[in-house]
């Protein structure tokens, strides 16, 4: 980012206000200080992670409002959105995308062979893509312009609001969103309208459960305040998700997510400690993300992100 943006960023957010959230699941205003963590673009601003005293759901609280938290994407080259790939961890994060969108719609299939799919974020549409080329009908979603636009250039039918979608469909996709929606209930409300009886709503979360998230705290570049609002494990997922008729199905591992989430958190680490050499942060990294990766492979609910497979059946 240019100074004269980085002045305007900083302008903007020295207005801001922040709003303090009820729990999500339960509804409870007890909440417990967790963690303090850095905003990794602009280290010298620090959010408090809360805990539900009630029902042990993470989240940012004081959060920035849902009109004003687009400055924080501003903030960087919010990595989904980029168009090319600079560093080492953008072209690794590149590498494991398509990876992970052959893998995502083998899961799919399995399930439902063919039919009708909504991505909701579907960022530059690559995982639309993937679908389409497997005869799937695709229907996308995704508020950041810039981001709609690459995925406009691939012909893919974005809409512009959820209520668009004129029909029901077999599979509602929200890989890596709902960790950024203010709106929680309402996108899921929405969403138990849009999906068929028996349909599949699938999500990919991190998870702050994982070896990974224990070993770097604060650090875990997954609680990356304040974009990301919840920090939920698979118990709160299935406390919230039935509250909506949605019955989690299975949860599935990421295979590269914990070494990328590593070689990030190292990253943060060292620029917080601003001493340990980086070589021992980077192996430090791969210890840390072999080992989390091995212990999902035997549980997939301590993966660093998790694939969470939920149908809904409307009673
Ligand atoms: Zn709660």
């Amino acid at each position: 980012m240019n100074p004269k943006d980085e002045k305007v960023v900083m302008e903007k957010k020295s207005s801001l206000t922040s709003e303090t959230p009820a729990c999500l699941i339960c509804g409870s205003e007890s909440k417990i200080p967790f963690l303090t963590v850095p905003n990794r673009f602009s280290l010298s601003e620090q959010f408090t992670v809360v805990k539900c005293a009630d029902c042990g759901l993470v989240y940012l609280s004081p959060r920035p409002s849902e009109d004003e938290i687009a400055v924080y994407y501003k903030d960087e080259n919010y990595q989904p959105h980029q168009e090319q790939a600079k560093t080492l961890t953008e072209r690794l994060y590149r590498f494991i995308r398509i990876f992970n969108n052959r893998y995502k719609r083998r899961l799919i299939e399995k399930l439902v062979p063919r039919g009708k799919i909504l991505d909701y974020g579907c960022g530059t549409g690559e995982f639309l893509v993937e679908m389409r080329n497997s005869k799937w009908e695709t229907y996308g979603f995704e508020p950041s312009e810039k981001a709609a636009e690459i995925a406009k250039s691939y012909d893919l039918n974005l809409l512009t609001q959820f209520a668009d979608l004129d029909q029901k469909v077999d599979v509602i996709t929200l890989w890596h969103v709902l960790e950024h929606i203010h709106s929680t209930e309402d996108l899921l409300e929405k969403i138990t309208i849009k999906l068929a009886q028996n349909g599949f709503l699938i999500l990919a979360l991190p998870n702050r459960e994982s070896y990974d998230a224990r070993s770097y705290g604060r650090n875990w570049v997954a609680y990356d305040a304040p974009r990301h609002l919840y920090h939920f494990t698979p118990s709160d997922m299935e406390n919230l998700l039935k509250q909506y008729n949605l019955k989690i199905l299975s949860v599935h591992r990421l295979m590269f997510d914990a070494w990328y989430n590593c070689l990030l958190s190292a990253q943060l680490e060292y620029q917080q400690a601003g001493k340990r050499h980086m070589v021992t942060g980077i192996l430090k990294a791969g210890v840390v993300a072999a080992i989390s990766s091995i212990v999902s492979m035997l549980n997939a609910r301590k993966s660093s992100s998790i694939i969470y497979i939920a149908v809904f059946i409307n009673q």
